[in-house]
């Protein structure tokens, strides 16, 4: 999706009107009309507003691809609810709410440790081999690699 579209679909969805939406973002209607009529794109600094008003990405408002697993524990992070906050609000696409929040990762200490503590929450047929398939996967995340 382009971003005009991107800005239609979330206006709508929060059944805000143009006027709303401008009143919201501290820009005037006018902008509003021409982002989604596809004529101007949102500067970099309302695209953080917009990402922390409505809980979207900047990444996603750019129509641009995602992560879409968090890099410490490998959740999926498809549904935007899911990623962690930077403490001033801001959006951090790398990692699950779970393993980062409050400025910081809270995480087990080991790749190890992680699985162990991920294994009960799964209906694993096995999990002796659902343990080695884990640690495959994990290890080749970003958090893990250092
Ligand atoms: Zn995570």
């Amino acid at each position: 999706m382009e971003t005009k579209d991107i800005l239609l679909d979330l206006r709508q969805k929060n059944n805000l009107t143009q006027a709303k939406m401008a009143e919201k973002l501290l820009v005037t209607r006018q902008a509003v009309s021409r982002w989604e009529n596809g004529e101007t794109v949102p500067n970099t600094d309302t695209l953080k507003i917009i990402s922390k008003t409505f809980g979207v990405s900047v990444n996603t408002l750019l129509g641009l691809p995602r992560n879409t697993i968090c890099q410490v524990c490998g959740m999926p992070l498809e549904d935007e609810s899911n990623y962690s906050r930077e403490t001033e609000g801001d959006i951090n696409e790398k990692y699950c709410k779970w393993c980062y929040h409050d400025g910081g990762f809270h995480v087990a200490d080991t790749l190890d440790e992680l699985i162990e503590n991920i294994l009960p929450l799964q209906n694993w047929a096995s999990p002796e081999e659902m343990r080695k398939l884990l640690k495959v996967q994990l290890s080749t995340l970003e958090y893990w690699q250092k």
